[in-house]
């Protein structure tokens, strides 16, 4: 973006803006384009302007076609002539220098042509058509993702609607966020020359938007750099203590890290294991956190060891030999290869103590994790080559497809919602300032990424976006739970529906919701639906309405049989497919050591199966008894009761005992337990029971019902 070198207010060297306006009579297009097309050079020979690009990507890419490239230069290059930079420079070093940044990451060719273009359309003559014609649609594409929207036409709201554009844009095509990142760290490296109210207000929009989406797109490279800029100019005085403290200790950061790297070559050595062992500075930032946490720091602190493997198996290699030879800290040892984080990024963490007290911390990856680690989408190959079988069936998991991370969705479902730039604006910035997130699992086997703190009330609009308004209820691990229960990571959600299109939020859910999709839509609903008057004061206070009687036996349960150490395993059973006796059942395990049992024929066992979960062996027992503990939730109203005791005793079934809680909220819970002829009456009973009027659902219940009394 150019906008930063194009204020027209500003006085001293002349603008791209003022440039354009100035020459827009003598430019012209049709000689741009035989320009382009003939090319100001030779056509074999790279300008040599663009040649520390051409490296940069054959550095990559050894057999790249660097046509496209010599082409996008040319126009470029013609088209800005005559426009300067704030800093007096030519403005086409601004592109190619955005082009070196993306290159130098391992962007492909699509992107840098269209980083080499993509101030053109803003800043000059050349139209978006001229581009498609000349480079085809996905160039055309990115160079429209990336170009601003007119403070003429958009006044205050340009800003704002040049971020949710490009959004937009990134969700159909995530390397416009590659050429907006390298963009941004371009201009933030020659921010220098801007007057110092602009830009402290264009580095806070980099803190708070940019960074948090370098972060989430895992370009780490990008990331630290922009905060170190950031750092400088919104913290001045830190950011000289901190310059301050490397300098006076680089000496003794080298000779220590220096001493342990030796160290660390000949114990990898002698075990055979070939490693390059580096040693990587932290940035200024990172030395101001550790700094902020430890309070002193030792010269070993300044930075971290990096070790590159070729194998996968060796980074495990590796960590042995360094626990086995060194002390381990193990508080800092963290597995990001088995688990990775949401943004790609993978490597294992250690930190190993000498005899001599100094400590080191050490990241451990392959080559291959190293790149992804610095460079995250942007090093993708080839983002959109034809979606693998997985990926297409995956999609609801954002760790699956990386081009298409499910907070980005997220993000575009509710800023659909977003009625004006102010609110879409403050949300985003509150949306990226939200932490790392968390995966519960929807009982069909898809998984909902949520910010950790999200509660049911954030999964409901989530996974319904504004039919969530409908929701009663939700059962978390098989259990029935208030939509303001926290969900933690590996939970297994199943949202209850009401029938009552009526029926909406209540005020208090807005304590409970935590991402801005289910607050906008709680929002809207209320600000369109009067207060309704306050309830009668329900209690919960749950009355029997049959004789309790000592309950016998358990229902028929599936025990995991398995693996011994699944034994004693929390056992349920899935919502999607609710297996009975005799049905032939399998299961699968979950996060938090429970196994979720299916119908062999669940649809969502060849999900699981696709996506590599392994099925666990069950079983069957105390097939025997029958008797089994129904909860019944309905909308309350006359008769009910009768009419559920009659569709049970219709279906040959005894009732054992019942409660029934007093209404809340106009929805009652009747919990039966009942002694069935045999297992094979439990679908017909449980059908026969969802269709009494008024009944929403019915479920196997934890707790017989006397036994909650
Ligand atoms: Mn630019």
């Amino acid at each position: 973006m150019s906008a930063e070198a194009t204020n027209p207010a500003t006085p001293g060297p002349v603008t791209p803006g003022a440039q354009r306006r100035r020459g827009r009579a003598r430019l012209d297009l049709r000689r741009l384009g035989r320009a382009a097309l003939l090319g100001s050079t030779t056509r074999d020979r790279l300008p040599d302007a663009i040649g520390h690009v051409a490296e940069a990507h054959r550095a990559h890419y050894p057999d790249a076609d660097l046509e496209p490239l010599r082409r996008a230069y040319v126009l470029a290059e013609s088209s800005h002539r005559g426009q300067m930079r704030k800093s007096g420079e030519p403005y086409i070093t601004h592109p190619l220098a955005v082009t070196l940044i993306l290159a130098q990451l391992g962007a492909e060719i699509t992107t840098l042509t269209a980083s080499l273009l993509h101030d053109t359309v803003e800043d000059t003559e050349v139209t978006l058509d001229q581009v498609r014609a000349e480079f085809g649609d996905d160039v055309c594409y990115l160079v429209d993702g990336v170009t601003k929207l007119e403070k003429v036409d958009y006044g205050a709201a340009a800003e704002p609607e040049t971020f949710r554009k490009m959004l937009v844009a990134t969700g159909n095509d995530v390397r416009v966020m590659s050429i907006k990142l390298a963009d941004r760290l371009h201009n933030m490296r020659t921010l220098g020359v801007m007057r110092p109210e602009k830009q402290v207000r264009i580095a806070k929009v980099t803190r708070d938007v940019l960074i948090p989406l370098a972060e989430r797109l895992g370009v780490q490279a990008l990331k630290t750099e922009l905060e170190d800029l950031v750092f400088a100019i919104l913290h001045p005085e830190e950011y000289a203590e901190v310059k301050a403290m490397i300098t006076a200790n680089a000496e003794a950061e080298a000779d220590s890290l220096g001493d342990i790297a030796g160290e660390v070559r000949g114990v990898l050595r002698d075990a055979g294991i070939a490693a390059e062992v580096l040693i990587r500075p932290r940035h200024f930032v990172s030395v101001h956190r550790v700094h902020r946490k430890r309070g002193e720091l030792r010269a070993s602190d300044y930075g971290r060891l990096l070790v590159l493997v070729t194998e996968d198996a060796d980074c495990y290699g590796v960590l042995g030999e360094l626990h086995t030879c060194f002390t381990p800290v193990v508080s800092e040892f963290k597995d990001f290869i088995a688990v990775p984080k949401f943004n790609l990024y993978q490597s294992l963490h250690t930190a190993v103590a000498r005899p001599d007290g100094e400590v080191a911390e050490v990241l451990i990856r392959t080559h291959q994790m190293h790149q992804v680690a610095e460079a995250g989408v942007v090093a993708l190959r080839h983002p959109y080559a034809s979606p693998t079988e997985e990926s297409a069936e995956g999609a609801d998991d954002e760790r699956v497809d990386p081009t298409r991370p499910g907070w980005l969705s997220r993000l575009l479902d509710w800023q659909r919602a977003a009625p004006d730039s102010d609110t879409f604006w403050s949300t985003l910035r509150e949306d990226l300032a939200q932490d790392r997130e968390i995966a519960v699992f929807r009982p069909d086997g898809g998984t909902l990424g949520l910010p950790a703190g999200a509660s049911c009330v954030d999964a409901a609009y989530a996974q319904y976006g504004e039919d969530a308004h409908a929701c009663i209820g939700a059962r978390v691990n098989g259990r029935l739970a208030t939509l303001s229960t926290v969900l933690r990571d590996g939970d297994t959600v199943q949202l209850l529906m009401g029938q009552d299109t009526a029926s909406g939020p209540s005020r208090d859910w807005l304590d409970h919701a935590r991402t801005p999709a289910a607050r906008i839509a709680i929002r809207r609903w209320l600000s369109t639906h009067p207060a309704p008057a306050p309830a009668p004061s329900g209690q919960t206070r749950k009355a029997p309405v049959a004789a309790p009687r000592p309950e016998a036996a358990e229902i028929p349960r599936p025990a995991a049989n398995a693996v011994v150490d699944r034994e004693g395993a929390s056992v349920r059973l899935a919502g999607c497919c609710t297996p009975v006796p005799p049905d032939a059942i399998t299961a699968f395990a979950v996060r938090g050591g429970a196994v979720t049992v299916h119908r062999v024929e669940c649809p969502s066992v060849e999900r699981m199966k696709e996506v590599g979960r392994a099925e666990v062996g069950v079983r069957w027992v105390d097939t025997a008894e029958c008797r089994v503990t129904l909860t019944a939730e309905s909308f309350g109203r006359a008769h009910l009761l009768a009419d559920l005791t009659e569709a049970i005793a219709l279906e040959g079934v005894a009732i054992v005992s019942a409660t029934v809680e007093p209404p809340t909220q106009q929805r009652v819970r009747h919990t039966y337990t009942l002694q069935l002829p045999d297992a094979g009456h439990l679908p017909g009973l449980m059908r026969a029971m969802r269709a009494v009027p008024g009944v929403y659902d019915v479920s196997r219940a934890q707790h017989p019902a006397a036994a909650a009394h």
